[in-house]
């Protein structure tokens, strides 16, 4: 498959061919409909967060599965996702109250293995991760709600817990203020 692949830290991307990865047992393969550019993917080219080099980033992600791990049993070949920037395990105490995004396990694309900036991408623990997109949600939108726009929305929702009349700043008009 072809991939953006950088060689070292700071080293210009390049457009290269690459093996294509392998479907994880618990994992999917997904061909890569669209995919965000972030702040975070700039840190880890930047080495202020250390990847395996050479690296492939990106992971803010929609596309349709093309394969399927053998312990896979929510998703088929064909089905349009997206997925999380952080990538719970599914079967820890974090990952089973509902707080993925602080599992010790967790994988994150274009993190702790290659991302999405490249034409396939490989998935972990697919069942608790996966999110069905429907038809009428296109990849370019869909690919920009995993990362930027979940930490806001939990930001506000969860944490912050604004209600109708509160009054909200913010500070910072990156991907998550915007
Ligand atoms: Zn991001
Ligand atoms: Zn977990």
């Amino acid at each position: 498959m072809r991939a953006v692949v950088y060689a070292g830290y700071g080293v210009t991307p390049a457009l290269t061919e690459v093996a294509d990865p392998a479907c994880p047992a618990d994992g999917v393969i997904i061909a890569v409909g669209a995919t965000g550019v972030c702040r975070s993917d700039w840190h880890a080219w930047q080495g202020h967060e250390p990847v395996a080099l050479p690296h492939i980033g990106g992971h803010e992600l929609a596309g349709v599965v093309t394969a399927t791990g053998p312990s896979v049993t929510g998703w088929q070949v064909g089905d349009r996702v997206t997925v999380p920037f952080a990538c719970g395990c599914g079967r820890c105490e974090y990952c089973l109250a509902g707080q993925a995004q602080v599992c010790p396990q967790q994988t994150q694309p274009g993190f702790t293995g290659p991302g999405s900036f490249a034409e396939l991408v490989a998935i972990h623990a697919a069942d608790a991760n996966l999110v069905s997109l429907p038809a009428s949600v296109d990849f370019v939108t869909a690919a920009s709600l995993g990362c930027r726009f979940a930490t806001a929305f939990r930001a506000v929702t969860a944490h912050g817990r604004v209600r109708a009349g509160d009054w909200l700043a913010v500070h910072g008009c990156g991907g998550v203020g915007l």
